[in-house]
C-alpha cells in the first residue's frame, strides 16, 4: 500500500472509532444497487466503501484522492450538530413523509372522493424524484473543496480535468441531479477552483484537522512515486 494511503488511514482509524473501510463487491446488497453507484465510493454512516478490493490496490493515487473526499464526509457524520444523513437524504425524505401524510389523510377522512384517494398512492414516486438539493450540494461542496485541494498541493493547480469531473458531476446521476442549471454549477465549480488556487496554502474551512494531517502526509512524501501492488 502506497504510504500516503496508508497514513490516511492510521489517522481516521485512531481518531474516529467508528472508522472503517469496506468493498462493495464483498456484499450482496450492494450488488443491487445500480452500476454508477456500484463504480463510486460511498461513504455510509463512518465507512467507507470502495468498488473493488483490486482496483483499491492497483491505483493509490485515485484511493488516496477519493479517501481524503470521503473522509471528510465521514468527519461531518461524526460532527453530531450535524445530522449528516438527513442532511444528504433533503428534501427528498421531508417530501417522503408529507405524501405519507396526505396519503393517511386522504385514506381517513369519509369525505375524501374516490379520484384523489387512488392518485394520492403515487405521491411518494413524486417525493422521491431528483429535485434540487442545497444541503447535499453543501455537503459536497466541503469534500470537493478538499478534493481540490489535494491536487493543488501535488499539482500545483486545479486541472481542467478535474473541473469537469465535478462539474459532471454535481450536475448528474450520481448526486441525483441536485443541480438543474449547468451555468450554475459551473460558476460553482470555477469559484471553488479559483479560490483554492488563489488559497492554496490555506486550509479549507471547517475542515482543518484532517487538512492538516492529509497536508502532513503530503509533504512528508513529496516527489514519492505512487506505489502500486496487486
Ligand atoms: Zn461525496
Amino acid at each position: 500500500m502506497d504510504p500516503r494511503v496508508d497514513e490516511l488511514l492510521h489517522y481516521m482509524r485512531a481518531n474516529y472509532s467508528g472508522f472503517g473501510v469496506g468493498f462493495k463487491e464483498d456484499v450482496w446488497w450492494w450488488r443491487l444497487m445500480p452500476r454508477r453507484a456500484r463504480r463510486a465510493a460511498t461513504t455510509l454512516g463512518q465507512v467507507v466503501w470502495f468498488p473493488t478490493r483490486r482496483q483499491f490496490y492497483r491505483d493509490q493515487r485515485s484511493a488516496f484522492y477519493r479517501l481524503v473526499h470521503e473522509c471528510v464526509h465521514v468527519v461531518d457524520d461524526a460532527d453530531e450538530e450535524t445530522p449528516f444523513l438527513l442532511e444528504y437524504t433533503m428534501p427528498q425524505w421531508s417530501l417522503l413523509i408529507l405524501a405519507l401524510c396526505a396519503i393517511a389523510a386522504a385514506w381517513t377522512v369519509g369525505s375524501v372522493p374516490a379520484w384523489v384517494r387512488w392518485p394520492s398512492l403515487a405521491l411518494p414516486l413524486f417525493a422521491l424524484l431528483p429535485w434540487p438539493s442545497p444541503w447535499r450540494l453543501y455537503l459536497e461542496r466541503r469534500a470537493y473543496t478538499m478534493t481540490m485541494w489535494v491536487q493543488q498541493r501535488l499539482r500545483g493547480r486545479v486541472t481542467p480535468g478535474m473541473r469537469r469531473y465535478i462539474l459532471q458531476a454535481i450536475t448528474g446521476r450520481l448526486y441525483w441531479r441536485m443541480v438543474w442549471s449547468r451555468e450554475r454549477a459551473q460558476r460553482i465549480v470555477e469559484t471553488m477552483a479559483d479560490r483554492v488556487e488563489a488559497r492554496w496554502s490555506a486550509w479549507p474551512t471547517g475542515i482543518t484537522p484532517l487538512g492538516m494531517e492529509v497536508a502532513r502526509i503530503i509533504d512528508k512524501h513529496r516527489g514519492t512515486p505512487w506505489k502500486r501492488s496487486t
